[in-house]
């Protein structure tokens, strides 16, 4: 019911990689010495167990991709088949907090520890690609909609309970006492790069945007010393990272990600070049019916929504370059030319030299949520491009309370410059908003609606708030993403 297999998957992972990028094998043969124990110890029906905490899921199958040896693609799938079958009744949670409440294939919904619920659909993900088993790619489409649906907040982060570290009912997605680990957006990234993997669809990576700039990201100090475990939207008296956890998963898993950030940039398919998240780079691919291919991008996204795409080199054939138009983005432009949230498909017989530059519009604008999200209902949040912002308790007005001030929706945020050390060049908004003085209310007390309100008058206030990764660098103080509308 543990971690062990949880660790051996990140053991394994870890000698792939150091094989993949250095030649070194030693630690991979350490991970392979590891999976056939467990293969050996669990592979047979004669013990009809799983992994109490998934991850090995998707280091067998990359073993497998790394090896070629079979056996691990089907302990893998041995593992994942035998869900649901109530292994793990009797321990600390109920069955879905082990994703052992029904069969993998017949899940209709995510549940239980997000963590363990997210690593699960990222190895399942890997096993469709490798065995092709519809049934699986099925669960995991109906899963994802359940999650995007109802079970993510703005920031991508997910699991709404601390108890069980869980992923929530539909729609119960409290900003203040949001779990959303910092390892749950790590396997969110893992998940949805899979899910464009096998399909193509910008919808996953829209959803990996999000994620990265914001659910993932917050989980980092901006001098990367100190790490936060848990990201919630909302905090009433501030929070500080710790340099370290004792369960210290998200630490290590940061830098993972951190230092592997240019595998989830671009994929090849055998017509084109696809990028999907944009950073200043250099893309070299091999295209099939074009051959090798460089590409240099230059950008200042996301601050900038400006992308220009040199092609640098190619062969002389036609082929596709594809460039992700974000969901959120509006009145997004290639060339002069409007494009919509998709793909944006380029086809034509490049020549060295060629330049493409998509415009997206990164002003900020003020987003609601679906109504019914119960703790932010009547309530605005503030993006920008694919950032999501909040404000800070240390930036409001001199006597306002960052519990007593609203947003006003009927005027638009607008930059307000650079921010200040040690959130240098960061981009501020700036809203209009109202303070109320709630000092009628001298102690929490339910009174008769009919009676006459004891809000003394607004005061007008503008209000900044920073991009929310960026929040907690400060010193204390409360923070929020979502805002009270004014009424
Ligand atoms: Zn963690």
């Amino acid at each position: 019911m543990g971690h062990e297999l949880y660790c051996a998957g990140h053991l394994i992972q870890a000698g792939v990689a150091l094989a993949r990028a250095t030649g070194d094998t030693s630690l991979l043969a350490v991970g392979r010495r590891f999976a056939d124990l467990v293969d050996e110890s669990l592979g047979s029906d004669d013990r009809m167990d799983t992994d109490g905490h998934p991850e090995i899921e998707l280091a067998l199958v990359e073993l497998y991709r790394q090896t070629a040896a079979s056996r691990y693609l089907k302990l893998a799938d041995t593992l994942t088949a035998r869900r649901g079958s109530g292994i793990f009744a009797g321990g600390r949670f109920d069955l879905s907090y082990y994703q052992d409440a029904e069969p993998v294939r017949d899940a209709r919904s995510i549940a239980g520890h997000a963590v363990r619920a997210l690593y699960l659909a990222a190895g399942v993900t890997d096993l469709y690609a490798e065995t092709g088993d519809k049934a699986l790619l099925a669960s995991m489409l109906r899963q994802w909609d359940d999650l995007t649906a109802a079970k993510t907040y703005l920031t991508g982060g997910v699991g709404s309970r601390h108890h069980g570290e869980a992923i929530g009912d539909p729609y119960e997605l409290p900003p203040d006492r949001a779990y959303c680990e910092t390892c749950a957006a790590i396997a969110s990234i893992m998940w949805n790069w899979r899910l464009l993997l096998v399909t193509g669809e910008s919808r996953f990576a829209d959803l990996l945007e999000r994620t990265l700039y914001n659910g993932f990201l917050s989980g980092l100090s901006l001098d990367g010393a100190s790490f936060f475990y848990t990201n919630p939207l909302q905090s009433r008296n501030g929070e500080r990272r710790h340099r370290w956890h004792p369960v210290a998963c998200c630490p290590p898993n940061i830098m993972r990600l951190l230092a592997s950030l240019h595998h989830y940039l671009a994929t090849t398919t055998d017509g084109g070049v696809q990028l999907h998240q944009y950073a200043t780079s250099t893309i070299r691919a091999v295209v099939p019916v074009a051959g090798p291919v460089e590409l240099a991008v230059e950008t200042d996204y996301p601050w900038s929504g400006s992308v220009t795409v040199e092609v640098v080199a190619c062969g002389d054939a036609e082929w596709t370059l594809s460039l992700r138009v974000p969901g959120w983005a509006r009145g997004a432009v290639v060339d002069g030319r409007p494009v919509a949230p998709g793909y944006a498909e380029l086809t034509r017989r490049w020549r060295p030299g060629d330049r493409v530059v998509l415009e997206l519009d990164v002003s900020p604008r003020l987003t609601a949520p679906n109504p019914r999200i119960d703790a932010v209902r009547g309530c605005v949040a503030i993006e920008r491009g694919p950032v999501v912002y909040c404000f800070e308790a240390g930036d409001l007005p001199a006597g306002a309370n960052l519990a007593d001030v609203a947003l006003q929706t009927d005027t638009a945020p607008a930059d307000s410059g650079p921010l200040a050390p040690p959130l240098g060049g960061l981009p501020g908004v700036s809203v209009a908003g109202v303070a109320r003085d709630l000092d009628g209310w001298a102690q929490i007390e339910y009174v008769d609606v009919r009676d006459a309100p004891r809000d003394g008058a607004p005061t007008r206030v503008q209000l900044l708030a920073i991009p929310y990764f960026a929040w907690a660098n400060r010193g204390d103080g409360g923070m929020r993403v979502w805002l009270p509308k004014s009424e």
